[in-house]
């Protein structure tokens, strides 16, 4: 299971009840933090999370609601003995970001660091893949597709036909091997499926733009920002932001499965039903995401 924390929704101020953008994605020993607005250290512990166990941060952009957490969040892995290499991916001028940052604060201890300004494919594993496509918002901005690859699995109705006992000859059948047992031969390809990929996409801050629905298409879960509700569209498309209506429009036509709205402005946290009711009328499958909620996939 992939496991997603969502540990800052705000957009760029952040309320009493919203932390600004964060989230925590843990699959396979890897934990990807999402941007790290200010306070996403405090979010942490309040998860009852490690910091330490953090693997890799992808940033979408350098907006201060995006970035402002990263120095403290640098600063406690190196006091608490943080004692692998860090990656941190971004868009174009990241490099730079982090090298004013570092002459900014005064660490008195480094972490290792790699640092890597992405576009495309640029990690992939035997469980999964990550994919950056540059954005429309002003300034360099990367969404992000995180696909757990599907795995063959063995189809345990059609094993209980056979004889085959359980243990090496069922790691080669998921293998794709076909095995012999007792003289007979038992093809790989009767007794496995394969599984779907899951496909996670993370879309925040941008205007609407052409790019996007390819990039996320067929999403298993399409986690977008959804600033503004529709009536202040001109806002959005000023502030190069999307509308609920428009990441609803997005969720459609690209057949997501399930939509969930996050980066919500303060203005909105007495009326979370107009950005909700914005979205579900265009994309009923849509769900607004509050601090620390998890979910599964
Ligand atoms: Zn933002
Ligand atoms: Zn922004």
């Amino acid at each position: 299971m992939v496991k997603i924390t969502f540990l800052g929704t705000s957009d760029s101020v952040p309320s009493s009840e919203r932390n600004p953008t964060s989230i925590l994605l843990t699959y396979k020993g890897e934990n990807i933090l999402m941007d790290c607005g200010e306070g996403t250290q405090r979010q942490i512990r309040k998860a009852k999370l490690n910091p330490c166990k953090i693997t890799r941060i992808l940033i979408t952009h350098w907006h201060g609601d995006h970035v402002l957490g990263i120095p403290g969040l640098l600063q406690t892995l190196a006091l608490s003995g943080y004692n692998k290499t860090l990656f941190i991916y971004g868009p174009k001028g990241t490099k730079q970001f982090m090298r004013n940052l570092f002459n900014t604060f005064v660490f008195r201890e480094k972490s290792k660091i790699k640092i890597e300004e992405v576009n495309g494919k640029f990690l992939e594993t035997d469980d999964f893949y990550i994919e950056a496509k540059k954005m429309t918002h002003g300034i360099p901005c990367n969404a992000y597709i995180f696909v757990k690859k599907g795995r063959i699995r063995i189809d345990k109705k059609k094993l209980s036909q056979t004889k085959l006992p359980s243990g090496p000859f069922l790691r080669r059948l998921k293998e794709g091997k076909n095995v012999t047992y007792k003289g007979k031969k038992y093809l790989a390809k009767n007794l496995t499926f394969r599984e779907d990929d899951k496909k996670i996409s993370f879309v925040f801050d941008t205007s609407l733009n052409n790019v996007i629905i390819p990039f996320v298409k067929n999403s298993d879960l399409l986690i977008s920002e959804a600033t503004f509700s529709s009536d202040l569209g001109e806002k959005a498309k000023k502030h190069k932001h999307l509308t609920a209506k428009q990441a609803a429009g997005i969720a459609k036509k690209s057949k997501a499965k399930k939509l969930i709205l996050t980066h919500i402005s303060q203005r909105y946290d007495k009326n979370l039903k107009k950005i909700l009711d914005d979205a579900k009328r265009v994309f009923k499958n849509s769900f607004l995401i509050n601090d620390l909620d998890i979910l599964e996939i």
